[in-house]
């Protein structure tokens, strides 16, 4: 990765003023909110001070550990992963933007989950679902919507 270059790797501990250094924390807790379960996030990138031990994120190591925590909750909640939701989108062979219309959600949507920066509600995870399993059924969705479609005829179905 070669945002890892430019990562902080040491600084000066807010709590003590002691040093801190790049650490890697096996297992991270994290509890649960109003509409997500409690989950445990393995192998986290943080700054550890040497003397008290307070741990900080850096920007960047608060969006991997973003990225890990809704991954977690995702499979907690029995979701489609960020790579599931990719995978179905391509097999029915339209970019995000066009899916996003048909599907009539947000602009981004996609974009968002397939990078596991958010969640899909429960709702969109059925619909992903149906469409893993009947694709064509996204020709009568973007009829409604009237999003015109050019799949090439004889596009590569879902394996076994
Ligand atoms: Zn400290």
């Amino acid at each position: 990765m070669s945002k890892q270059a430019k990562q902080k790797t040491s600084g000066d501990c807010a709590i003590c003023g002691g040093s801190t250094r790049l650490a890697v924390v096996p297992e991270w807790e994290v509890p649960a909110s109003a509409t997500k379960p409690a989950v445990t996030v393995h192998e986290v990138e943080c700054l550890e001070c040497d003397d008290c031990q307070e741990r900080y994120l850096e920007p960047e190591q608060i969006k991997a550990f973003e990225i890990k925590v809704i991954e977690a909750q995702r499979a907690a909640k029995n979701l489609l992963s960020a790579d599931e939701i990719r995978q179905v989108r391509e097999a029915l062979g339209i970019n995000k933007e066009r899916l996003e219309k048909i599907l009539n959600l947000n602009p981004k949507s996609f974009y968002r989950w397939e990078n596991g920066l958010s969640i899909q509600s429960d709702v969109v995870d059925t619909v992903l679902r149906l469409l893993r399993k009947y694709p064509d059924a996204v020709y009568a969705l973007a009829e409604e919507r009237g999003v015109s479609l050019t799949i090439p005829k004889g596009r590569p179905r879902k394996a076994g």
